[in-house]
């Protein structure tokens, strides 16, 4: 009784980490399953018999984070750390070239997102040579999740949360409270594969539209603080035997109306860039038969007959309002199930503090960690520059 108990509990952690990961759950699985539907037609059979797959592993780099030193880095790049005044132009964009600038310490501590698409994207393009079905379908499903996360403007700041400007929770309110709240109106019309002359070139382009972004990101929120006063701005929940805050659902609306376009339109093109990586590493290794990989060879009528119903309802801006055809509807659903189970009623309930996100503290940290009211990111600033640690998404 006592373990089954404890058991609960754990899976309550579990749940309560993974919910407040980058681009939600939700968008990850979202933009896993809409490549798929922009891939060409050599290629889209075989993605689209192991979709449930890609749709699943889409968030395992979000679930490992706090259990696998160095992985927390690889979702970000801190692009205002090297220079507030065209960054761009100061970051060399070949990771080697980048070390020799900046030491491979310094990248690891203000994230190596770019490069990490990159060498998953080699890494795709071995495994398709191989012609290694796991492998294939493991490195496309994670190299949707770096490709999203790029694509989110919070994730090229040190003022990832808008916690240095006293906007705390931004960062999930961005990517997991509106797109949650909003996503049936969300058109997902993502564009066809193209092939990637440069993809390190695609990529970095993709980093900086995101840091493009991030003065509206912060300024609408801002303009929104006047009409709502700290009371309607937040809500107090208890989640997980925690008592969490986050933006009002009055507040996320405001805010949707504000930033809305720019969240549905970085969910839109995440899944065109990552099909078009599929696209390039397969034709990169010599575009091996994928038909040859499954088994039976083709799809059924029955999967070809849904898929071209999932097609048709991308065509019409259907497919998220369609539970039975959006995968990540489906999973969403079933997390929300098994959290009612909610035992932890003994737990401690913690003072209210900006959404919480992990159960456990997380590896060390190259930080000094002192006093960390959230554990969403610890920074100060000393004379060897911010030091930080990352634990949201
Ligand atoms: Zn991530």
């Amino acid at each position: 009784m006592k373990k089954s108990f404890l058991l609960l509990l754990l899976l309550a952690a579990l749940l309560a980490t993974g919910v407040a990961q980058a681009w939600g759950f939700l968008g990850h699985r979202v933009i896993n399953q809409v490549a798929v539907y922009s891939l060409p037609g050599s290629m889209q059979a075989f993605y689209y018999r192991h979709m449930a797959e890609l749709v699943r592993l889409s968030t395992a780099p979000d679930e490992r984070r706090n259990s696998t030193p160095g992985e927390a880095p690889r979702h970000y790049i801190d692009m205002d750390h090297y220079s507030e005044d065209d960054p761009f132009n100061k970051v060399p964009k070949a990771y080697d070239k980048a070390v020799e600038k900046f030491s491979a310490d310094t990248l690891n501590k203000y994230g190596t997102v770019p490069w990490v698409v990159l060498a998953l994207k080699d890494s795709l393009t071995e495994a398709f040579r191989r012609r290694d079905t796991t492998d294939i379908i493991t490195f496309s499903a994670e190299l949707g999740h770096y490709i999203g996360d790029a694509f989110v403007p919070l994730h090229t700041t040190i003022n990832y949360d808008g916690q240095l400007t006293n906007q705390n929770g931004l960062h999930a309110l961005w990517e997991s409270q509106l797109v949650e709240r909003n996503l049936k109106e969300y058109k997902l019309d993502s564009a066809p594969a193209t092939y990637l002359k440069d993809p390190q070139a695609a990529i970095w382009t993709t980093v900086q539209q995101s840091y493009g972004f991030l003065g509206e990101t912060f300024d609408r929120a801002l303009k929104l603080e006047k009409q709502f006063p700290p009371a309607k701005r937040y809500t107090f929940s208890h989640r997980y035997g925690k008592t969490q805050r986050r933006f009002s659902d009055a507040y996320a609306d405001a805010y949707e109306k504000e930033v809305g376009g720019q969240v549905a339109y970085r969910l839109k093109g995440a899944p065109t860039l990552l099909a078009s990586f599929w696209l390039t590493a397969w034709q990169d290794a010599g575009k091996p038969d994928l038909n040859a990989l499954m088994k039976p060879g083709k799809l059924s009528s029955r999967e070809r007959d849904l898929l071209k119903e999932e097609l048709a309802a991308q065509k019409k801006h259907t497919l998220s309002t369609d539970q039975t055809m959006l995968l990540a509807l489906q999973k969403e659903k079933k997390v929300e199930a098994t959290d009612e189970i909610k035992p932890a009623t003994e737990a401690p309930v913690a003072p209210a503090e900006p959404a919480p996100t992990e159960p456990t503290p997380a590896p060390a940290p190259a930080a000094p960690a002192e006093a960390a009211p959230s554990k969403v990111k610890v920074k100060s600033k000393g004379p060897a520059g911010s030091q930080k640690e990352k634990t949201n998404d």
